[in-house]
């Protein structure tokens, strides 16, 4: 098999690394993505593209359509555009001019896949029907930027008919792609316990209920709901990430307020965590003479691949990376709000590798020492490039 895109890109390769270099040492935070955004509109522009910006605040929209007749479909591409709140350490020419931020998850690699998808898209236009979509998404990185996509219309006019996204990955190495059918990434809910219990003399417990007590009793408790309560051929994380309580030695704490992480790949799973935090977490305080007050915002849901965009993503990989290099079983508890657009479309969201033991790229995402080799971007160039052709011809 070989790969129809694989060539040019490794031909826009410098050209390609330029422009992630030049975004790297000028990363922004999520919806401040104004350098990024123009950039992007303007090179989509000068390729012919139809561009509307502005959607979801910094977020850009290219449209191009296809040569040839046939299928009416609307293939989506997104990357995401953001930084992060990190203070780059690494010493390397293209290091961030901007103090306390950094690209420590990869999208600028992402945005220049997404640039050189849509060179060599324009380039072959005449060898695809329907419409293709680019999507430069703001705000990655848990304030939402899918979500106001989605608000301002980026599935619609025209509606998109399948959606594929790419990230890198510090956790494979380069010339490796992960590529699974079904949740590929967790949902992510928000949680606070407040326990309420009766301030009073560290002397004098007799007179008080210690908050912090009941809340050690509440953080150990919580941990049986994975161990007994989910089955053990799912997944399931309650994390208890902060607990604030007390301001003396010498006083027994009135509140504690505890505030948490629960993720999971299904709905079944998610609500079962959320209904037993809550019967634990009450159940644990009364016991004790206390009261608890649980509060879990629904957050991000699981990234879900469906099985057709899956396929084609499947082998669109092989051809470039080798079949015997596409991971079909890999998934984690990270988050990722591309589910929030797969969670109206079907489509693929798929990993391509980025680490290299040997050059030192091996740190992991959000590390102040996050790199990526860079061989990387050819492969998620031809392999989005080729996807993208396939669902726009209709497989899938
Ligand atoms: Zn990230
Ligand atoms: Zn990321």
């Amino acid at each position: 098999m070989t790969a129809p895109f694989l060539a040019e890109a490794e031909a826009l390769r410098d050209e390609l690394v330029a422009i992630r270099r030049d975004l790297h040492m000028h990363p922004e935070l999520g919806f401040q993505e104004f350098r990024t955004s123009r950039i992007v509109a303007e090179q989509l522009s000068q390729l012919g593209y139809e561009v509307i910006t502005g959607v979801g605040k910094t977020g850009v929209v290219g449209l191009l359509q296809g040569g040839q007749a046939g299928s009416e479909r609307v293939v989506l591409v997104r990357v995401d555009m953001d930084a992060l709140p990190i203070h780059e350490e690494n010493d390397v020419p293209y290091r961030s001019q901007t103090p306390g931020l950094m690209h420590a998850c990869g999208h600028d690699a992402h945005v220049a896949i997404g640039l050189g998808v849509a060179r060599l898209m324009m380039k072959h236009r005449d060898q695809f029907p329907g419409t293709l979509k680019l999507m430069f998404q703001p705000a990655e990185e848990g304030v939402g930027g899918a979500v106001a996509m989605l608000k301002d219309g980026v599935l619609k006019g025209p509606d998109v008919d399948v959606a594929l996204s790419i990230h890198v990955s510090s956790n494979h190495p380069v010339g490796m792609a992960v590529v699974r059918s079904g949740p590929i990434m967790a949902a992510a809910d928000k949680l606070e316990i407040v326990v309420h219990g009766k301030g009073g003399h560290a002397a004098q417990p007799e007179q008080a209920i210690d908050a912090v007590l009941v809340a050690s009793h509440i953080v150990v408790a919580l941990q049986t709901i994975v161990a007994r309560n989910v089955n053990p051929d799912d997944v399931g994380v309650v994390t208890v990430g902060s607990i604030a309580a007390g301001n003396a030695g010498n006083v027994i704490a009135e509140t504690a307020t505890m505030r948490g992480s629960i993720r999971s790949f299904t709905e079944e799973v998610r609500v079962l965590l959320h209904r037993r935090i809550e019967e634990i977490a009450t159940g644990v305080a009364a016991a004790l003479g206390a009261r608890a007050e649980v509060t879990i915002e629904r957050g991000t849901d699981a990234t879900v691949n469906a099985e057709g965009p899956t396929r084609v993503m499947h082998a669109a990989a092989a051809a470039v990376v080798g079949e015997e290099n596409v991971n079909t079983t890999y998934r984690t508890t990270g988050a990722e709000d591309f589910a929030m657009v797969l969670a109206q479309v079907p489509g693929n969201y798929f990993m391509i590798g980025a680490r290299s033991d040997e050059k030192g790229f091996n740190f992991p995402h959000h590390n102040p020492r996050f790199d990526i080799d860079e061989a990387c971007i050819p492969h998620g160039v031809a392999i989005l490039c080729d996807a993208a052709v396939r669902s726009l011809k209709g497989e899938g």
